[in-house]
């Protein structure tokens, strides 16, 4: 008898997870795993802002696939997914097709523009390893031109959006800064860094407490806040914003969109019923009306028992993981029950640089060194679910301090 196929599409951390769990879960004998990736690598989206701000290189980000899983249990291909059709079981790629009998779809997130003219042309967004380092490219070369040219704005970044990629992104951003004014020769008074919010706070939704320490600690790093203030449009100059129905212009030569994400637009464009790119899940993570087709991260939309759909963010994509390889495992087997997927919040932490950082974890709020110190522990313990204690080793954030 034909073993069951079972393909994985995006080796993010969903991704990933679920093809580390099916590898040790299942024998060779029970199933053909396929893991498809359009890189030959996994990042970790949650150090993009850093790779970004050019406090870490990106090789530190990104992990060789081929490394990290057992290639004698799963057949890794390095190719793009280009359409999935469900009703032949058939996932398209730019270089041929594979069949599968269970599909994992965890093709991660991009940015979200909402439709604001001119974003796309003029601004960046942290959204993988190409994007993030376009952007660090970008401001290093406006800072570099401006000895020649002395424009004002080549010194302006405006980081739009102060959710929690806006504030990582600063963190890093304003202990980069001293670096970089010595290194392009910048008189440090003419740095400007501004953040736009459209919401009344920054971080909406986080604890105030937190809101406040983090606020004031970029404040006095020298981050001008527009909180109440939102992006109207991009322009080659800058941004036009508004408060209170007043319209300005801020005159940036770096532009960051950092105030929305989605799901990829592929999984609509596939023909699943989606919202921005995510698919309600049913209770074992799969698309409603089909039973071979699992949803895993940012791909995936998961309502909390108050009825609101929990955030996207990497802690869920893998436990979600851990789910969907149970779950495989039992319909490839023919015998058990299907897991219910049962989201274990353990709590937030906002970095604010590799030094600081705010946080709620298991109720307690942190700040400060122990927040920032439970960032880097949260880092590591992903890289030993996914690869043990060789891969911390390797790729982990073993300066505490
Ligand atoms: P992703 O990590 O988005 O990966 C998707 C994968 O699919 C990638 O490897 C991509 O190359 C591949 N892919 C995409 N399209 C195709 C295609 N067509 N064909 C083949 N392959 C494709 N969450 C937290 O919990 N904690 C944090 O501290 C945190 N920090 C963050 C910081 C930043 C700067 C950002 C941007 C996000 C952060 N998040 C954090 C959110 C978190 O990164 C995402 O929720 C998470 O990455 C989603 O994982 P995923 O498995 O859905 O896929
Ligand atoms: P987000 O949607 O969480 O935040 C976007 C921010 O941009 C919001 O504060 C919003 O009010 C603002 N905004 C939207 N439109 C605007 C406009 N026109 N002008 C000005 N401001 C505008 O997006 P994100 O911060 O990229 O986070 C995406 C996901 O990743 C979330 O689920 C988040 O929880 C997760 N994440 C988590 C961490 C962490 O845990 N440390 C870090 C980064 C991201």
């Amino acid at each position: 008898m034909r073993k069951p196929r079972i393909v994985i599409v995006g080796a993010g951390y969903g991704g990933m997870i679920t093809t580390v769990r099916l590898q040790k879960l299942l024998s060779v004998n029970e199933a053909d795993i396929t893991l498809v990736n359009n890189n030959s690598y996994h990042y970790q989206s949650t150090w993009l802002h850093e790779n970004a701000a050019g406090t870490l290189h990106h090789d530190k980000t990104r992990l060789n696939i081929r490394e990290v899983i057992d290639t004698s249990k799963v057949n890794f291909v390095q190719d793009t997914v280009v359409d999935i059709r469900s009703k032949e079981k058939r996932v398209v790629l730019g270089n041929g097709e594979l069949e599968y009998d269970y599909l994992v779809i965890g093709l991660g997130f991009e940015s979200e523009t909402f439709g604001i003219k001119g974003l796309k042309e003029h601004a960046f967004s942290i959204s993988n390893i190409n994007s993030a380092r376009q952007l660090r490219d970008h401001m290093e070369y406006m800072f570099s031109r401006y000895a020649t040219e002395k424009r004002d704005e080549l010194l302006t970044v405006v980081v739009g959006g102060a959710g929690f990629t806006g504030i990582e992104y600063l963190g890093e951003l304003v202990n980069r800064m001293p670096e970089l004014v010595k290194e392009y020769d910048l008189p440090r008074e003419k740095v400007r860094i501004v953040c736009v919010e459209a919401a009344p706070t920054a971080l909406p939704g986080f604890d105030p407490a937190l809101i406040e320490y983090a606020v004031s600690h970029l404040e006095k790093k020298g981050v001008e806040f527009r909180i109440g203030t939102a992006i109207k449009e991009a322009t080659p100059e800058g941004l036009i914003v508004a408060k209170d129905d007043k319209m300005e212009e801020i005159k940036a030569a770096t532009v960051v969109w950092a105030a929305g994400v989605r799901g990829n637009a592929l999984v609509e464009q596939s023909g699943f019923e989606a919202m921005r790119g995510r698919i309600k899940v049913d209770e074992f993570m799969r698309a409603p009306g089909h039973d071979d087709v699992f949803l895993v991260g940012d791909a995936a939309l998961v309502f909390g028992p108050e009825g609101r759909p929990y955030p996207p963010t990497a802690q869920i994509a893998i436990q979600e993981g851990y789910t969907i390889a149970k779950n495989l495992t039992v319909l490839v087997r023919g015998k058990g029950e299907l897991e219910p997927f049962a989201f274990d919040n353990k709590g937030t932490v906002c970095s604010l640089g590799h030094d600081d950082a705010v946080g709620i974890v298991f109720g307690k709020l942190l700040f400060g060194w122990k927040a920032s110190f439970m960032k880097k522990v949260i880092d590591n313990r992903y890289l030993f679910l996914l690869g043990g204690p060789l891969l911390v080793l390797k790729k982990g954030k073993l300066n505490f301090f």
